[in-house]
């Protein structure tokens, strides 16, 4: 997402409008992802919508797909350009040249480094500290579609997100594929970028994207929780309750080790939401094991569940496995854990409800403003006729609905 909206923002500045998906265009930009299934097909069917939409317009197809399957996507009807991970950020050196209909893939390690942002609501941006992964997780295509983990120097992200705070964004989350890797890549401390990244004058808030189990140091969570920027949101990804399945993804960490990451983070954060990625149907997986994944995450306080049946993608080691899980099996298992998600994120907020917490405010819609508290539960108020987009505001978070806390602004 990040990504996408760093290009849209590119496209901001050279005086494109950004319109809707379907809507009449000079140029469709397909920012596309090999994670999951069906990449090809979904990719088939936005190439012809874009042209249906916009017979006159170019199509640009870009991102890990393109990368992965060039060849492929060039054979398709009405494709004009085909960029890889990298150049998809230099979309416009070869958008108006004479190079349009060619691919342009580079497998170079090269790190782009741009800090990112998201273009429709400017008020969090993110910035990418690291790219690539040097993990051989069974079931990823990522470290073949990216590379091996690169870095941006403690430096340059700095500068970066004084230029953010410039522009100003009072949010950034710092984003990587594996940003625990971050220091046995550039040999630079994470906890010191990180301590140099609170310590941007302007800055008010401070978040971390996915980090790896296995990275998280009590080092880490002390810099954290020695700055008010800090927002007590993590995602650490678990991938599957059962340590024989764990095993066989080639993850680092086993349920003992990762609990332990939770009550740790629990201990020094202890109103901070966890989101957690699981992966359902991985080829083996008996019933007692995704009830073993079931059971831990009813146990531990994790909040935002981000669910995804087991694909299969080409060249990995657990494509390669015999016992893939029939799809009607998988979507069960998938609606379970959904289920449970939803129930404990639901749960959490009515936690919440009568106490007071500051909110950032990102966008209005019929009459409301949305925004985030601290550990990213989402918050509503009625519009009262002052603007609080981009503002950080005090609220009292009067009841829950479902995921959602309605509150009043004090003091407005
Ligand atoms: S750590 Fe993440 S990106 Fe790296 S191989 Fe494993 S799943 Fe893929």
């Amino acid at each position: 997402m990040s990504e996408t909206g760093s290009i849209a923002q590119k496209f901001v500045d050279k005086g494109y409008e950004i319109k809707s998906f379907g809507e009449s265009v000079d140029v469709t930009f397909l920012n596309t992802c090999t994670v999951t299934d069906g990449a090809d097909s979904t990719c088939r069917n936005h190439i012809r919508k874009a042209q249906k939409a916009s017979p006159e317009g170019k199509v640009v197809v870009a991102g890990c797909y393109a990368q992965m399957e060039a060849e492929k996507i060039k054979a398709m009807q009405g494709v004009d350009l085909i960029l890889g991970t990298h150049e998809k950020h230099k979309v416009f050196d070869f958008l108006d040249s004479e190079e349009m209909n060619q691919v342009h893939i580079d497998k170079s390690n090269e790190f782009w480094g741009a800090a990112t942002t998201e273009a429709d609501s400017h008020t969090r941006a993110f910035l990418k500290i690291q790219d690539g992964c040097n993990y051989v997780c069974s079931f990823c295509i990522i470290p073949f579609a990216r590379g091996r983990s690169r870095t941006i120097s403690r430096e340059n992200a700095i500068a970066e997100a004084r230029n953010l705070v410039s522009k100003g964004f009072k949010e950034i989350v710092l984003t990587g594929v594996n940003i625990g890797e971050y220091e046995s890549t550039s040999g630079e401390r994470l906890v010191d970028l990180v301590q140099g990244i609170l310590e941007v004058e302007g800055l008010k808030r401070l978040r971390l994207s996915s980090v790896e189990p296995n990275t998280i140091t009590k080092e880490l969570l002390e810099v954290l929780k020695n700055s008010d920027k800090y927002q007590d949101h993590f995602h650490i990804p678990l991938q599957s309750g059962s340590d024989r399945v764990l095993s066989s993804m080639r993850r680092k960490y086993d349920t003992y080790q990762y609990r332990g990451v939770i009550a740790l983070v629990k201990e020094y954060f202890p109103d901070a939401s966890i989101g957690a990625d699981i992966i359902v149907g991985y080829p083996g997986e008996t019933e007692d094991e995704f009830l073993e994944t079931y059971k831990l995450l009813q146990e531990l306080p994790i909040t935002h569940f981000h669910v995804f049946p087991y694909s299969k993608r080409k060249n990995t080691t657990a494509a390669r496995a015999e016992s893939h899980i029939q799809p009607e099996v998988k979507k069960a298992r998938v609606k379970q854990l959904i289920a449970l998600g939803e129930q404990k994120l639901a749960a959490f907020t009515k936690i919440q409800e009568s106490r007071q917490a500051e909110v950032l405010f990102e966008r209005e819609k019929e009459g409301y403003f949305y925004g985030h508290t601290s550990n990213y539960l989402k918050v509503r108020v009625k519009n009262q006729g002052t603007n609080l987009k981009n503002q950080i505001m005090r609220v009292n978070l009067n009841h829950a609905q479902g995921t959602t806390l309605a509150g009043e602004v004090v003091d407005l």
